[in-house]
């Protein structure tokens, strides 16, 4: 229901319902290129948004917990939104389970420190949803949509409405690349990249891959966590395609967040040929704890699956009550490297305005 999302970000089915016949950019020779609108089993993901749970309300019903936990108010400016799957995985009657923290809107959220462009992202936009930040890398706001909303989401503010949607838009973005031959790598984030139709991501997946001096595809999503039916033949087969370095990072941060359809979904991406990795952001409540770290580390290893990042929260104004004091966040990291092979344990991060890189803490 597009009239509940703030009026920055996409509803899901607006992003979900441009199908490439339909698509509302009408320049014809991009859409020439696109293949015929075909129903698929692509079907079950998009039920799986249109049934997601949406209110705080219906969120403490289905998992059994008293709504009194929850703060309607703080879900004005940023709805609950949460996939019937993710749901499932929360314990009932458990007001303090580390996912439903993730997804309930709180009392904490209405606290107004703490900035709405915590990164300094604004600043890096290069042209409509084109972010360049770092050096040979540039990050593609691909859609606003997102198949749940973290409640300490640091892009909760940002301008979606001013991201290319279109074909014609997307076009802008590969000459855009096309003329920059210090690019090397391109991020598909969000939003979600993944909550567009599979046929529009096919389209720019191709056109990325005929840019010479583009070396790697990353994607960054949450998708396969929340809602692994996403995980289409289609996408695998469009994914199997490229003749570019593929990388794949997910956002887990607890490892009750992967049960068997989650590993399923892993499983499919790795066979179609991309490297997988794992960014979590370090919570208060839901990972702050060693035994939650470890488990979530040795769990993602063993789906094959590398930590990357462990990011210190950025302070966006309505999550400050998740942040972690950096003494504890070393604590934790120095404890997981005695106890988990080197490989297995993520950098310590934060996002910083204005510096060539993610600082590390450690
Ligand atoms: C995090 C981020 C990247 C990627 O950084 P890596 O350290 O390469 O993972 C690129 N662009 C932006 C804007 C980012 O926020
Ligand atoms: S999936 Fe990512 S972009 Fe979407 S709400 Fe969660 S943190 Fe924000």
């Amino acid at each position: 229901m597009a009239s509940i999302l703030p009026p920055n970000r996409d509803s899901v089915e607006a992003s979900l319902n441009l199908l490439p016949g339909e698509c509302s950019d009408t320049k014809s020779d991009t859409v020439a290129t696109f293949p015929s609108s075909q129903p698929s089993q692509s079907e079950d993901w998009r039920l799986g948004l249109q049934i997601a749970i949406r209110s705080s309300r219906k969120l403490c019903e289905f998992v059994g917990v008293d709504p009194q936990h929850a703060c309607p108010s703080a879900e004005s400016d940023f709805p609950v939104m949460v996939t019937r799957e993710y749901a499932s995985r929360i314990e009932k009657g458990n007001s303090l389970d580390p996912l439903l923290r993730q997804v309930l809107a709180a009392p904490g959220e209405l606290n107004q420190e703490g900035l709405t462009d915590p990164v300094g992202e604004l600043d890096s936009i290069r042209h409509k949803g084109l972010l360049q930040k770092y050096e040979h890398r540039v990050l593609l706001i691909v859609s606003g949509a997102c198949a749940i909303h973290c409640r300490y989401c640091f892009r909760r503010s940002f301008p979606y409405s001013d991201t290319a949607r279109g074909l014609a838009e997307w076009s802008e973005w590969i000459d855009w690349i096309k003329d920059d031959s210090s690019i090397h790598e391109v991020i598909l984030s969000g939003g979600d990249p993944l909550s567009v139709a599979d046929s529009r991501l096919d389209w720019l997946l191709q056109e990325l891959d005929t840019i010479p001096h583009l070396r790697r595809i990353r994607f960054h999503t949450r998708l396969p966590v929340v809602l692994p039916s996403r995980i289409t033949e289609a996408l695998c087969s469009s994914l199997n395609q490229l003749s570019k370095a593929l990388f794949i990072v997910l956002h887990t941060n607890h490892a009750n967040e992967i049960d068997a359809a989650v590993s399923g979904a892993i499983r499919k991406l790795r066979s179609s040929g991309a490297t997988l990795m794992n960014q979590a952001v370090l919570l208060r409540g839901v990972n702050d704890d060693f035994e939650s770290l470890y488990n979530l580390c040795a769990e993602l290893v063993d789906q094959n699956v590398l930590p990357y990042y462990l990011h210190q929260l950025d302070p966006v104004q309505g999550g400050l009550h998740f942040q972690v004091s950096d003494q504890r966040a070393f604590e934790l990291i120095e404890l997981l490297r005695t106890k988990l092979p080197g490989y297995a344990v993520p950098k310590l991060v934060r996002e910083e305005p204005d510096h060539p890189s993610k600082t590390a803490l450690m």
